[in-house]
C-alpha cells in the first residue's frame, strides 16, 4: 500500500468552460467518490511559492487536472517539486466525447456537467489504483 496522500491539483482556468469542469470533477472526487482518500489544494498558492503548499506537493502523490494543452497545473506541480502521478485534460475528454460541447463558464451547463462526472469517475479510479495513505 502506498503511504504518500494523494493530492488532486486543477488549473484554474477561467473564461472557458474547461477548467470549471476539472475543478468540478476534482470537488467531486474529494468531497464525494473518494472523500477522505484524497485531497486538493489551491494551483494560485503554488505558483506563488506559498510554503506550506510546496510542502503538501512534495509530500503527496499529486494528479494534476487540466483544462487545455497548456498544462498549467501540471508544469507547475513539477517546477514546484512535486511529483506526478497520474495526469488528466478535459480536453482528450472532450475529443473521446464530441457529442458533448459544453458552452457554459460560470455554471456547468448539462453538457458541461455530464463531463465532469465523467472526468471525476476516471480520477477515482485513478485514487484507488494508486492507494495512497489516506488522509489525517
Ligand atoms: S491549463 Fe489551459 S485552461 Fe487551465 S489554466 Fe492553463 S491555460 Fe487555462
Amino acid at each position: 500500500m502506498n503511504e504518500r496522500p494523494i493530492l488532486i491539483i486543477p488549473c484554474s482556468g477561467i473564461g472557458k468552460p474547461f477548467g470549471t469542469i476539472g475543478r468540478d470533477a476534482t470537488f467531486r472526487v474529494v468531497d464525494e467518490l473518494r472523500k477522505g482518500r484524497a485531497d486538493t489544494s489551491c494551483l494560485s498558492l503554488l505558483v506563488m511559492g506559498d510554503e506550506e503548499a510546496t510542502e503538501q506537493i512534495r509530500e503527496s502523490d499529486c494528479i494534476a487536472v487540466d483544462g487545455c494543452p497548456l498544462e498549467c497545473a501540471r508544469k507547475n506541480i513539477e517546477i514546484a517539486g512535486g511529483r506526478i502521478a497520474a495526469y488528466f485534460r478535459v480536453m482528450d475528454l472532450l475529443r473521446d466525447n464530441r457529442g458533448l460541447k459544453p458552452k457554459q463558464v460560470t455554471f456547468l451547463d448539462d453538457d458541461g456537467t455530464r463531463l465532469a462526472e465523467m472526468l471525476a469517475e476516471r480520477i477515482a479510479v485513478k485514487v484507488d489504483e494508486l492507494g495512497g495513505g489516506g488522509l489525517d
